[in-house]
């Protein structure tokens, strides 16, 4: 059974800093815009977890997802990472639009694995508003994540801008999309993203097509 605390619901740890984002405390409850997806009720950020880790525990059930998960470096299935870790998670968003909702998508941090301590299996993670709009888009975003900490590795800002110019090569592609590719293997394909490398951390799509044609 996965353990976690929700700075602001619970927990009044401080949380960590993360480049230009700041921390603050989950809200209560969250209003989706239409925009993203939103309907007229607000959803509560403690059951949208709740819901998460509930999914999360049916994805760690999929034996292609654990199979995934054991090839990202650490020999680490999900089932392993949700059974046997702690995590910490706290809202973040850029100075002074703390718990605003931006008008698109465009270069967002989703979330981010701000601190892992393997040796007491705890990790810190940072989470954009945008990526409360569905328990489902939480689960996706959470899974990118969690390969992160199996090992998938996460991409530099010289891989990004090679990619946005189309040139990074495809098995270097790959490799960066490992994380990303955690969220089809776990079976929530209408989530993935196939143009995102390393960190779902940005949103950083390919202009002009599919990269791995293009390399
Ligand atoms: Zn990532």
């Amino acid at each position: 059974m996965a353990t976690y605390e929700l700075y602001g619901l619970g927990s009044e740890r401080m949380p960590p800093s993360y480049s230009s984002y700041r921390s603050y405390r989950f809200p209560t409850t969250v209003s989706v815009p239409a925009r993203f997806g939103g309907g007229a009720a607000p959803l509560a950020v403690k059951d949208l977890f709740a819901t998460t880790f509930d999914e999360l525990a049916r994805c760690a059930a999929r034996k292609r997802c654990n199979a995934h998960f054991r090839l990202l470096g650490k020999g680490m299935g999900l089932a392993d990472i949700i059974g046997g870790w702690r995590f910490y998670f706290f809202a973040f968003g850029p100075e002074g639009e703390q718990g605003s909702w931006p008008e698109t998508d465009k270069g967002v941090t989703y979330a981010q694995v701000v601190g892992q301590y393997p040796k007491t299996s705890f990790a810190e993670i940072g989470v954009h508003i945008t990526a409360l709009r569905s328990a489902a888009f939480l689960t996706a975003t959470l899974l990118h994540e969690l390969a992160h900490i199996a090992g998938a590795p996460g991409a530099s800002d010289e891989d990004y801008a090679t990619h946005a110019a189309g040139k990074l090569p495809a098995k270097e592609f790959d490799r960066l999309h490992l994380a990303e590719e955690a969220v089809r293997a776990c079976g929530m394909r209408e989530h993935y993203k196939k143009d995102v490398i390393g960190a779902l951390d940005e949103l950083r799509t390919l202009r002009g097509g599919d990269p791995r044609r293009i390399a």
